[in-house]
């Protein structure tokens, strides 16, 4: 059977194909986008807890190791040799350069006389030299002091600068040295490298972290950043982090027009002057959504490909489904266009249409045997009207006879006569073409019929019309004039000579002829032939007539032209 093969919308199988794929798209769509919204908040949350926890970290173990370099330097100021009160100890530098030795942060450390004299130092920096300006030593003498990140000074010359080629910067620590009585006898003061503050921080954040995008910030407490180098006193803190200092982690907008999950820890150091700085960690919003985002544009992707499976899946579905329905509307239209020999599907898959083909099929069967029936008496019918039809022409053809012709002797009568003398008259006026008429009357006719009968009479009047036929030309016209008289027609006969030579010769005919009874009878013939002048048809007749009268008074057997 042949298929339908166009695919269009409007068909089963293009709806059932749309539908399918279309509410599969549908539901795959909404799940990849809520998975992928539920996805982005989980990350987001992960990912602030992640920078919290870094700034956390980084801010404690600043804060405890600033507190550890204060303790270092208080307690370096009450070791006993120091308390003495003699600087110029032998047993002091010994003891600065240990403390160095166990940890390289110490650029400087040293010790200074009350009016501000360096007295000893470690690499002998400074010394002799005096800090009596600087901030360290004005502090230290009344108390522990904790020094904010400055630039080196007076040491800048005599130390190597940092490989990295930041600047040499240093924080300070120092403690006032007494003796037993309580007295000043000096400061002790270190120059701890800006390298170990960086360093320290830097230990709380992984390469991990880095590759994430996030940066690690130490601000003073003006809100100015301090580290990292580059972006010292470049990047203003943003107005949210200056009200509060201890944020959990935020989507906060930087100047760069950046947003970024921010944290922002303050670095508690529990030393004698709060240094007031914070550790702000920040990541890159779009960096620490990033995975949030490919798994979303990956559900997407899933989605579509998934979509396309289930169109595909749908389209053969839709297939097997519509198959046997096209397959039956296929049939239905063959049989519509008179296919007796449509064949509907067989068994299919779906009962619904099963049951419809046999339906169908049983109503085709039915229809068709209605349509041959209808056939059979159509023909018949046809038949019937053939023959009547035949019958009828027959019977008009037998009227019509009966009607021109008469039933004696089976030539012309005499209504038809009259209608072809008419048309030889509008004729012979219209061209001047003339004819003649021919009337003959048998002789002493009654006597036949006294002497042999009537029907003898009959017989002879049979016989004698068709000698009369067998003496003509094909184109006149013989008729029974009435009882035993006959009229010859004869056209395209002007003359007179002409006609007299063919009544002469029927005349002759009919005198030699043997008839049953009587053996031999005689006619006697009045001609007339048309005459322009004539006013009517029924003047050939007349002048005929008075011309057979003519004949028969002069004796009978005999032909007069009027
Ligand atoms: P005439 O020579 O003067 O013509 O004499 P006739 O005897 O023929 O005279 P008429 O014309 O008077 O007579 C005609 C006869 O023809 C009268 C009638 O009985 C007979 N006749 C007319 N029609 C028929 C017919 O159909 N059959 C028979 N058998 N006889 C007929
Ligand atoms: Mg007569
Ligand atoms: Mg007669």
């Amino acid at each position: 059977m042949a298929q339908t093969r166009t695919f269009s919308l409007r068909s089963l199988r293009g709806q059932l194909t749309l539908w399918f794929s279309g509410l599969s798209l549908l539901t795959l769509l909404c799940v990849g986008l809520y998975v992928g919204r539920l996805a982005t908040q989980q990350m987001a949350a992960s990912a602030g807890a992640a920078v919290h926890a870094m700034a956390l970290t980084a801010a404690d173990l600043l804060g405890a190791g600033l507190r550890e370099r204060e303790q270092d330097i208080i307690l370096l100021s009450q070791a006993p040799h120091f308390t003495r009160g003699d600087l110029t100890h032998p047993d002091l530098l010994p003891s600065l350069l240990r403390r160095r030795a166990l940890s390289e942060e110490f650029a400087w450390l040293g010790v200074v006389d009350p009016q501000g004299k360096v007295i000893q130092a470690v690499d002998g920096l400074l010394q002799g030299q005096s800090v009596a300006q600087r901030p360290w030593f004005i502090a230290a003498r009344s108390g522990v002091y904790a020094g904010d990140v400055h630039e080196a000074l007076l040491l800048e010359k005599m130390l190597p600068k940092p490989p990295d080629g930041e600047p040499l910067r240093f924080i300070d620590f120092a403690a006032p040295i007494r003796d037993y009585s309580g007295e000043l006898v000096g400061v002790v003061g270190a120059h701890i490298h800006w390298r170990w503050v960086t360093q320290t921080v830097q230990t709380a954040f992984d390469q991990s972290a880095r590759d994430s995008g996030a940066e690690i910030l130490i601000t003073n407490a003006q809100g100015i950043v301090l580290y990292p180098q580059k972006l010292a006193h470049q990047v203003q803190l943003p107005a949210e982090l200056h009200t509060d200092r201890n944020q959990r982690t935020t989507e906060v907008r930087w100047d760069d027009g950046l947003d970024y999950l921010t944290s922002m820890v303050a670095v508690d150091s529990r030393t004698s002057r709060n240094l007031g700085w914070s550790i702000v960690v920040r990541q890159p919003l779009h960096q620490a959504l990033e995975p949030a985002h490919a798994m979303r544009n990956r559900l997407l992707a899933l989605g579509f490909l998934a979509a396309l499976a289930f169109g595909a899946v749908a389209l053969r579905l839709a297939l097997s489904f519509s198959r046997p329905i096209e397959q039956l509307a296929e049939a239905a239209h063959r049989i519509e266009n008179g296919d007796s020999q449509a064949d509907f599907p067989e068994k299919g898959q779906l009962i619904e249409v099963d049951q419809l083909c046999q339906s169908l099929r049983s109503m085709t069967r039915t229809l068709l045997a209605h349509e041959r029936e209808l056939e059979a008496v159509n023909q018949s019918l046809e038949a019937l009207v053939q023959q009547r039809t035949e019958a009828l022409e027959e019977a008009n053809r037998a009227l019509e006879h009966l009607a021109t012709h008469d039933p004696l002797t089976g030539v012309y009568n005499r209504r038809r006569f009259d209608d072809k003398l008419r048309e030889c008259f509008d004729a012979a006026r219209r061209t001047s073409q003339g004819f003649a008429v021919l009337l003959l009357d048998a002789d002493h006719f009654k006597k036949v019929n006294d002497t042999y009968g009537h029907p003898t009479g009959d017989t002879v009047l049979q016989e004698l019309a068709r000698l009369l036929t067998g003496t003509i030309r094909s184109v006149d016209f013989v008729a029974r004039y009435g009882g035993e008289e006959f009229v010859i027609l004869l056209p395209h006969t002007p003359d007179g000579a002409s006609a007299m030579a063919v009544a002469e010769k029927a005349r002759w005919a009919i005198a030699q002829a043997e008839f049953p009874g009587p053996g031999h009878i005689t006619v006697s013939v009045g001609i007339s032939v048309w005459q322009a002048d004539d006013p009517g048809a029924a003047a050939t007749i007349e002048r005929a007539d008075a011309a057979l009268y003519q004949a028969k008074a002069a004796g009978r057997n005999r032909v007069v032209l009027g």
